[in-house]
């Protein structure tokens, strides 16, 4: 996950709660990209440290255990970039110039400039930073695909350049996109400003889902409203599936009111976040157990990939 921001309701839902469920079925190594947040936010990098220590914070509240995962920063395992490097030797440009996200991102993007010679190597170093732990499996949504299909490749060409099978091919664990729009209906996003972070307070938080935007054709508290079309419904269906049975019929009937039933979804958020919230207020006041975490994770991670390092460079011949 790239430190760029506060994390939101969005990661909870989107990310989160998968890496949650994943960390008890394989051996998991979550990651603060700091590098990647690097190649895009080359510009502004002076909060990034901030934030990969909150993003933490928000893993560990929502329940990531560094007991059961290994949790790290990147840059503090230099394997990455050597991988990186090597990888970068013998990748075709081709393989990356046609890569559609960065295609996309071209297009899009258009707070800053990202022709920039790092960012075409951004799926060089995902392929490193998977490679360097010999991941079997890499949880990831369908837009991610062909970065994953371009790690398979490299993995094919390193095996094949150096008549070795050191590198495995990973495979997708295709997880879904995240369900939950942005406060405005659309994508949720730091860019936006329609986000419900998870540090938020409850005064913010309230505040935040009262301005949602709720049925366009629901304009006065006589009209019938439409659930299936409105976003405040979108969240209750992930927030309080089945907690408030009639809404529905009752929204459709025009027998509550758009205010009222922000409120309820607010409270349900609120309780959502609670425990959430409490454990995050005891890590920040104890921000050294988060730095042993890190270093713990550190060393971890840097002995797995150093091991790798060490085993490629043998089969090249280094
Ligand atoms: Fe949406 Fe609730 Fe208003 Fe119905 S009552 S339109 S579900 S906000």
């Amino acid at each position: 996950m790239r430190p760029t921001g506060k994390l939101h309701l969005g990661h909870l839902v989107g990310t989160l709660d998968n890496w949650i469920r994943l960390q008890d079925e394989y051996e998991c190594y979550y990651m603060v990209a700091d590098w990647h947040a690097l190649m895009g936010e080359y510009e502004k990098p002076q909060e990034m440290s901030e934030y990969a220590v909150d993003n933490v914070i928000d893993w560990i509240a929502c329940g990531i255990d560094p007991q059961k995962a290994t949790l790290f920063v990147q840059s503090e395992v230099p394997a990455h970039l050597d991988l990186f490097m090597i990888f970068s030797c013998f990748t075709p440009l081709g393989w990356l110039e046609r890569c559609p996200t960065y295609k996309e991102q071209l297009r899009e993007v258009k707070t800053r400039d990202l022709h920039t010679y790092g960012f075409l190597g951004y799926p060089v170093l995902q392929a490193a930073d998977i490679l360097v732990y010999k991941a079997d499996k890499v949880p990831v949504g369908e837009d991610q695909l062909p970065h994953l299909e371009l790690t398979r490749e490299i993995a094919r060409r390193f095996n094949s350049l150096y008549k070795t099978n050191c590198l495995p091919e990973p495979d997708a664990i295709l997880t879904k996109a995240s369900r939950l729009a942005g406060l405005d209906g659309r994508k949720m996003s730091k860019s936006y400003n329609n986000t419900i972070n998870l540090s938020d307070t409850e005064e913010v938080i309230r505040k935040k889902v009262s301005s949602m935007i709720t049925d366009p054709k629901r304009i006065r508290l006589s009209d019938k409203g439409h659930p299936d079309v409105c976003n405040v419904f979108a969240y209750y269906s992930i927030f309080a599936p089945g907690k408030d049975p009639g809404l529905q019929d009752s929204c459709r009937n025009a027998g509550v009111g758009c205010t009222e039933c922000k409120k309820m979804l607010a409270g349900h958020i609120l309780e959502r976040l609670a425990p959430y919230q409490a454990r995050r207020r005891e890590l920040i006041q104890n921000k050294g157990t988060i730095t042993d975490i890190l270093a713990d994770g550190r060393k971890r991670a840097s002995a797995a990939a150093d091991k790798t390092l060490g085993e490629l460079r043998r089969a090249m011949g280094l």
